[in-house]
């Protein structure tokens, strides 16, 4: 059997033996393999690098102009981690919803989460005098009790006494209570032993 054909690859009319032959060479047929393979590999290069390489400067920007956020987008607008928001949403704190299995956030209910965040620690927030008599502002979340210490460090006493005077960290004294900075205290005696909660 003979038919006429058109070789896919350079056009050429040739006669072919078999209705499925698609070039009019062997030589046709490997440039054609070859063309096509690396188109493919082309393809795939631009694929990933769209998946890997948007700056995330214009992540930002792209998650700023969504007026309904996914998850990744709150983490990135917050500046925390995706599991961070995912509490957020199970505990019910940051208002969502769902079209079929994804999960959307309103942008602004995002902000409406953050301003009730910031009433909040407005109220725990004080302008106190420290010992050198300079402002500051003072939020109670930001501190340890000087009790609490070495419960959470599993130090005595003394020892954190010890070392607060001979790193010269301020205590702040606020009625009965002495307070001090937990970044401070924990750049001395790194993460603490127990979990602390709202920390
Ligand atoms: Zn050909």
């Amino acid at each position: 059997m003979v038919v006429k054909k058109r070789c896919t690859f350079c056009g050429k009319q040739f006669q072919a033996h078999t209705t499925k032959t698609r070039f009019c060479s062997h030589s046709c047929n490997q440039k054609d393999y070859k063309l096509r393979a690396k188109e493919k590999r082309l393809k795939e290069n631009v694929v990933s690098r769209k998946e890997t390489t948007i700056p995330y400067r214009d992540l930002l920007e792209i998650a700023k102009c969504k007026a309904y956020l996914e998850i990744k987008d709150c983490a990135l607008l917050l500046n925390v981690s995706q599991s961070t928001i995912n509490r957020l949403i199970r505990s019910g704190e940051l208002a969502h919803f769902r079209i079929t299995s994804r999960v959307l956030i309103r942008q602004v209910d995002l902000e409406e989460y953050c301003k009730n965040k910031l009433v909040k620690s407005n109220v725990n927030t004080k302008s106190i005098k420290n010992s050198s008599d300079e402002t500051i502002s003072f939020n109670k979340e930001d501190y340890y009790y000087m009790s609490e210490v070495p419960k959470y460090y599993n130090v005595s006493a003394k020892s954190v006494e010890r070392h607060i005077k001979s790193k010269g960290i301020e205590k702040i004294k606020m009625g009965r209570f002495n307070y001090v900075l937990k970044s401070e205290i924990k750049r001395i005696f790194g993460a603490p032993s127990k979990t602390i909660l709202n920390d």
